[in-house]
């Protein structure tokens, strides 16, 4: 027997539509190339992606077509992705941090119709325009009088394109599991995949993410939004904060500027923000050196990588508390949130430290499990390792136009890539990634957990660590560091002394190099494929 419940759609136009009613006059500010402290609030957001929509249903596209943006976290970026997804179209964002050639194959393998940039990436989009016929126009997310001059055909000014819509519009009645939202894997290797979003696993996907033990957004919260809008939805913070109510606070292209973070912070009142370790660095460094605070800040959610714990004890002497949070773009992406600082007084000081390193425990929607290399699934004991693999509502069946893949080769289950533990209370720690792991005689060494102690020491700005060829124990680690501007006397001996007492004797690396910088992704994730590539010759000493 069913239950005798309505059946209405999840979908993002609800979204809209409640924000608007309901939280119609909380605000959203942004800071813009043509305007630094833009203001407005849900109900001016809204009206303006009705014209908008208006405006592009003479496009002539069909539903499910893409619309593709490449663009800072703003109020047109915002307004870009509801106007697209809420007419039936699909909202491709795209990492203007790639190299023009995968921007120009992602634009082509996703046949992007219209593309909606901003003034920043005029030079690049002017460089892929050529080898993108399938786009039909391109839309500079400014105004009139700041419109360039360009070699561009078919350029559109967002503000003209806007201003002809009318205000009211009529949103179609879509089906929940219709596709909203685009957004291609960074692809450290092979070509970029593309995981298409849905309105549904959207919408599931913003209210885990407002649950106390997750971000925990109320309309009481003022968001910041580090993590880009053209990264996995910016987490979902564009859906979950007008669900909930909370203000938006969005930087524009200013996310790597310690300066303007804090003064965002402080002058709009933010209470949460999230953003990957790298923003936090920059944001620490400019507290330390202006002797500036952040009084308004609760919270923040790190994640994209392993968070060290230096940047968590730097925020706890400002108050804030860091939730470490771990997912990926085929998650939506949050997969596990670490929220063990609300719990602090269950733990000692150094249980504290070592839990709050993990990854946290799976959100409600989240089912994992580890397995080993043949299949059986691994104890939650915290100590034994395994493939890490996840399931839920919230998370790609499979990738746009590409059949099959490795990744969900067990029916029902998507592979994450990341090698796991999980504890008897959940909390999952990520200890490597499938191909990065290191076996040393055999047995696995956590890379990750080595470059968290490496990165402690007072004189390392970064660190990494590679297996590699060891003639008696087939592998070893091989710590390779940059030097921070302290610690410019730092020693192999000195490094390595570090370890005593901090990791078991044998996970030692073998040997110290020390380079100015380590290569990185265009989402700022360590490349260890160059990495090893860098250090193919190298021989252990001895
Ligand atoms: P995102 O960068 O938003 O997390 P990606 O899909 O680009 O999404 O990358 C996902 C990968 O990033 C994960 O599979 C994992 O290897 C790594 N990662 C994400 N969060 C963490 C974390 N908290 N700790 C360690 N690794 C993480």
């Amino acid at each position: 027997m069913n239950g005798l419940m309505m059946n209405v759609p999840l979908s993002v136009t609800s979204i809209m539509e409640h924000a608007e009613r309901v939280n119609g006059t909380t605000e959203i500010v942004s800071y813009t190339r043509d305007n630094p402290r833009h203001r407005y609030n849900y109900r001016d957001a809204f009206r303006r992606t009705r014209q908008l929509a208006n405006s592009i249903a003479d496009w002539g596209l069909a539903q499910g077509d893409r619309i593709a943006t490449l663009a800072w976290n703003d109020y047109r970026h915002f307004e870009t992705y509801y106007a697209a997804a809420c007419s039936g179209y699909v909202c491709h964002t795209i990492n203007p941090r790639l190299f023009p050639e995968q921007v120009t194959y992602i634009i082509n393998h996703a046949e992007d119709q219209y593309v909606f940039f901003d003034l920043d990436f005029l030079p690049l989009v002017e460089g892929v325009a050529a080898a993108c016929p399938g786009v039909k126009g391109w839309i500079v997310l400014t105004t009139e009088e700041h419109m360039p001059e360009t070699s561009l055909a078919n350029v559109l000014c967002y503000e003209t394109l806007l201003a002809a819509g009318d205000t009211s519009f009529e949103w179609p009645q879509l089906d929940e599991n219709a596709a909203c939202a685009l957004c291609y894997t960074s692809g450290t290797t092979g070509n970029p995949k593309g995981v298409l979003y849905s309105h549904r696993s959207t919408m599931l996907h913003a209210y885990a993410t407002m649950m106390p033990d997750a971000m925990g957004l109320s309309s009481r919260d003022v968001v910041l939004p580090i993590v880009p809008m053209f990264h996995v939805n910016a987490w979902g913070t564009p859906y979950s904060c007008p669900m909930a109510g909370a203000k938006l606070v969005f930087p524009g292209s200013k996310m790597g500027d310690g300066a303007t973070l804090a003064a965002l912070i402080n002058e709009e009142g933010v209470t949460m923000s999230a953003g990957v370790p790298t923003v936090w660095l920059g944001l620490l460094a400019y507290l330390k050196t202006s002797g500036q605070r952040v009084e308004s800040l609760q919270r923040i959610i790190v994640g994209g990588a392993a968070c060290p714990l230096s940047i968590m004890e730097d925020f706890d002497k400002y108050g804030v508390e860091t939730r470490v949070g771990w997912g990926m773009t085929e998650m939506s992406p949050l997969g596990s949130v670490n929220s063990s600082p609300s719990n602090r007084d269950k733990y000692s000081d150094e249980e504290f430290a070592k839990l709050r390193l993990k990854a946290g425990r799976p959100i409600f929607g989240v089912e994992m499990k580890i397995v080993s290399d043949s299949g059986e699934e691994q104890p939650w004991d915290g100590v034994a390792f395994g493939s890490l693999k996840v399931r839920g509502p919230w998370i790609c069946s499979s990738y746009f136009k590409l059949d099959g893949s490795d990744a969900h080769a067990e029916e029902g289950w998507f592979e994450t890539g990341d090698v796991a533990t999980i504890d008897p209370d959940g909390f999952m720690a990520i200890t490597d990634r499938t191909k990065d792991v290191i076996k040393s005689g055999g047995e696995w060494i956590s890379s990750i957990e080595v470059e968290n102690v490496a990165t402690d020491h007072p004189k390392v700005a970064e660190a990494a660590v590679i297996g590699h060829f060891h003639p008696k124990w087939s592998e070893r680690p091989l710590l390779i560091v940059v030097r921070n501007t302290d610690g410019q006397d730092l020693t192999a001996e000195e490094m390595l002394a570090w370890f005593d007492g901090k990791i078991a004797k044998w996970w030692t690396p073998e040997a110290v190099e020390f380079v100015d910088e380590l290569p990185h992704t265009a989402t700022g994730k360590l490349q260890k494929v160059t990495l090893r590539e860098m250090f193919k010759d190298y021989s252990f000493p001895g």
